[in-house]
């Protein structure tokens, strides 16, 4: 079958579907540059996410080629008599369906036809991108400039403009703050269609406003991030915990550091428990490697529990005489189980690539593409015991469960089972009066996003109101309800 009759199959389709909801042939008139695609396959890619846990379908998805396209699609939604919902998608790499847009358009940012914007600038040491520029792009080219950004995620295969509107944490977050820390300065197409550039100087509420704002206020079309000097290599340690009480005072140690000379500190800190031999999340597996001659299994752990405590010091070549002795000068401060080193040599690149050897060999076994209720969680400093002076307010911890769930694993792999269990634990923080903050959220109710929100609800609603007052814009994240 021509694929212009599948088109118009699929146009039939539609109005069939949906009445006079959002007629194709309104968004076929806006006459873009980009593409406009009705293909199920497209709008199948479209209706679902990394989590796959929901799916909703949009009527068409726009391949974009410039911000101009966004501009005209953003407006025709606000201005129309009848409105529609319009959602930007960055990779798809969310959990419960907040890039998506209910019969109306997903903005596939990431596409093929994106516009071409990266300009590296040396002197200012800021990289200009495409909101949905993929962050393993952006690093490949600062890096032919000797040049990278200095807050990462530990998977790069995530969109510039997807992790900006969350927060982009990884373990430099201590010394760096997360990727919206170290953005100068954006242009975002509001939900009234105006294209605005904001910085702390400039727009300033909008700025403020979009880093971290769940896509709510805007299309981010370009961001300027701040960027350093790449380092090119890095050693990468990890060692063992026999229980959770030392393991976090090591941390809460080396977090304390962040304002020193880059010598007397790590640039990476972060840690991950070990259950029966196994690792909870299996992101990680691929480092105890061969080369290293101790075995997990030789240590005795606590209930079958060890925690690991990840490090990471970056250096350059012509520094490589002094790293050694850096790296065990930070060793000798540490309380883990003597002997438990595992330590690895890496380019710089292959260091913050190091989740895509992990992605590769799940996919090959056909592990990628299943469901992840993943669950993370911002859990407060709670154990103020330690004699270590740090303030409360500026300690706490992102702990992320990252599972998938396997049609054909034991009872406790399926998808119900862990889902379940990420409710208890929500149900035991609250019981406890832990008072965690859910990073990535997924609620489905107002109360609960006003709840979510705590102080900054008023804010982040009136600006809604201000930047968005018909509520079309990332619908999929289900805070307002669209006035159309
Ligand atoms: P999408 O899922 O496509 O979109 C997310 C939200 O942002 C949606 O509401 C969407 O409408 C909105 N959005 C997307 N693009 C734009 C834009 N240009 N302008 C405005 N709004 C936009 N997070 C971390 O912080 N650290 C990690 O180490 C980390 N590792 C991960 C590893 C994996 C394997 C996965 C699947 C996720 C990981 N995440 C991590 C979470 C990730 O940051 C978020 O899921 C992020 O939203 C994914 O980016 P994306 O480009 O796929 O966004």
């Amino acid at each position: 079958m021509s694929t212009k009759l599948l088109l118009t199959l699929a146009i039939y389709r539609i109005i069939l579907t949906v009445g006079l909801t959002l007629d194709p042939t309104e968004l076929l008139r806006l006459g873009l540059h980009g593409q406009f695609s009705f293909d199920p396959s497209d709008v199948e890619t479209a209706s679902k996410d990394f989590g796959g846990l929901r799916r909703a379908n949009p009527l068409a998805v726009l391949h974009p080629s410039s911000a101009e396209d966004i501009v005209r699609i953003v407006k025709a939604a606000f201005e129309s008599a009848h409105g529609f919902s319009v959602s930007a998608r960055g990779h798809g790499h969310s959990i419960n369906g907040q890039a998506t847009a209910t019969n109306g358009v997903v903005i596939q940012m990431c596409s093929s036809r994106k516009p071409a914007l990266t300009i590296v600038s040396e002197k200012f040491l800021y990289v200009d991108v495409w909101g949905g520029e993929l962050w393993v792009d952006v690093l490949r080219s600062t890096i032919e400039y000797g040049l990278a950004p200095k807050s990462w995620t530990d998977y790069l295969y995530l969109s510039v403009g997807g992790t900006i509107s969350n927060a982009g944490i990884s373990g430099q977050a201590f010394n760096h703050g997360p990727q919206i820390s170290n953005v100068y300065e954006l242009d975002v197409i509001t939900g009234k269609g105006e294209l605005l550039t904001c910085s702390e100087e400039e727009n300033s509420d909008l700025y403020h406003a979009v880093l971290g704002g769940l896509g709510q206020f805007g299309i981010i079309t370009r961001a300027r991030i701040a960027l350093e000097r790449a380092p090119q290599r890095v050693r990468w340690i990890r060692v063992l915990y026999p229980n959770f009480s030392s393991f976090t005072q090591d941390q809460e140690y080396l977090i304390s550091l962040h304002g020193q000379p880059d010598t007397h500190k790590f640039d990476y800190v972060e840690g991950f428990v070990i259950v029966d031999e196994g690792i909870i999340n299996n992101w990680r597996s691929s480092f105890f490697s061969s080369s290293n001659p101790l075995k997990v299994s030789s240590f005795n752990a606590e209930g079958g529990v060890l925690y690991c405590l990840e490090i990471a010091k970056n250096y350059q070549e012509s520094n490589a005489d002094s790293i050694d002795q850096e790296v065990e000068d930070l060793l000798k401060k540490l309380n883990f189980i003597p002997g438990s080193i595992f330590t690895t040599d890496l380019p710089y690149v292959d260091f913050l690539d190091r989740v895509h050897k992990a992605e590769l060999k799940l996919r090959s076994k056909g592990l990628w593409d299943v469901p992840h209720p993943w669950l993370n969680i911002f859990v407060p400093k709670w154990d103020n015991k330690s004699s270590m002076v740090t303030p409360d307010e500026d300690v706490f911890y992102l702990v992320a469960f990252l599972r998938s769930a396997l049609d054909k694993g034991t009872e406790t792999q399926t998808l119900e089972y862990l889902t379940d269990q990420n409710h208890q634990i929500l149900r035991f923080c609250d019981k406890e009066k832990i008072n965690i903050k859910q990073y990535l959220p997924h609620y489905t109710s107002e109360q609960e996003w006003i709840r979510h929100f705590g102080d900054k609800w008023a804010q982040f609603s009136k600006r809604k109101m201000e930047f968005d007052p018909k509520c079309i814009l990332a619908t999929g994240q289900s805070i307002f309800e669209p006035s159309f």
